[in-house]
């Protein structure tokens, strides 16, 4: 069953960035702003490396971590007795919560946010943008999901659904798509769309420093980080609205995609961002 559910995630990958590439050339939102091939080839040959990765060092481990987790009896879903329907919504609402609290943690804590950083130096965003993670980064987050995993003891089918789910939504939300704006304004209260999670690529930190959910934008309201997208003009008011203020560039070089973390730009982490931005 485990392999049915990892294929079925696996299509939803496939279909939603084709998906998603198809609807950003008819309905451009205009925040691309640079040429699609590179960007394809550049973020797709990052993702194939990341899968490689993850596949064998997070994937197969948790897999095998959920379980072991499962044989003991551990976890709040278990405890209480959750099962069915009731227990797919709960798990995957609090494994978004979860990811809520990871994210900002990842702006928060200097050594996290060193990885973080290379998915927000993209200097526009696009579907691919979905793709641009530093494969650290996915290690950590694994490490972090196996503890949050044995505290929820989700079952697999929920663990599948919720990352299928991410998988989907990030694609959506980081495409460079325009939804009609009475549309938009009504599916934001429901789910993270691409003018809610685009204010979050911001360069001006008071946008940038919000906005952090995943799948539902409900933990933002209420943990206070929400704040209100600015109108789809000022993309194109302000010269150089989305990635960091820093080291724009270089944002792209395979060098600073992969070994940013450890050297050069990225060596103080938050603290140089944060300086930079003061200035
Ligand atoms: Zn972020």
């Amino acid at each position: 069953m485990l392999l049915d559910l990892d294929q079925g995630r696996l299509w939803v990958f496939l279909i939603g960035l084709g998906l998603f590439a198809f609807l950003e050339v008819w309905w451009p939102a205009g925040r691309r702003l640079s040429p699609r091939g590179p960007r394809w080839l550049r973020h797709g040959l990052l993702a194939a490396f990341n899968t490689l990765i993850v596949r064998t060092l997070v994937f197969v481990p948790l897999l095998l971590w959920m379980v072991w987790l499962e044989e003991q009896g551990w976890g709040l879903v278990r405890w209480v007795g959750l099962v069915g329907i009731p227990e797919l919504i709960f798990s995957v609402l609090l494994l978004d919560a979860f990811d809520y609290l990871w994210h900002r943690a990842n702006h928060r804590v200097p050594f996290l946010w060193r990885f973080h950083k290379v998915h927000h130096s993209d200097n526009a965003l696009d579907v691919t943008t979905a793709l641009r993670f530093h494969p650290g980064e996915l290690l950590l987050s694994g490490l972090a999901k196996a503890g949050w995993l044995a505290v929820l003891g989700p079952t697999p089918v929920a663990w599948f659904l919720f990352e299928a789910l991410v998988s989907a939504s990030a694609q959506f939300h980081h495409a460079d798509l325009r939804l009609a704006p009475r549309l938009e304004r009504a599916l934001r209260w429901l789910w993270v769309t691409p003018t809610f999670h685009g204010a979050h690529h911001l360069v001006d930190r008071r946008w940038g420093d919000r906005n952090f959910s995943t799948l539902v934008p409900w933990w933002d309201g209420l943990f206070g980080t929400f704040e209100a997208p600015p109108a789809p003009a000022y993309y194109a008011e302000v010269p150089a609205p989305l990635g960091l203020p820093e080291g724009r560039a270089q944002a792209d070089h395979p060098a600073t995609l992969l070994l940013g973390p450890f050297r050069g730009l990225n060596q103080r982490g938050m603290r140089h961002f944060s300086s930079a931005v003061e200035e």
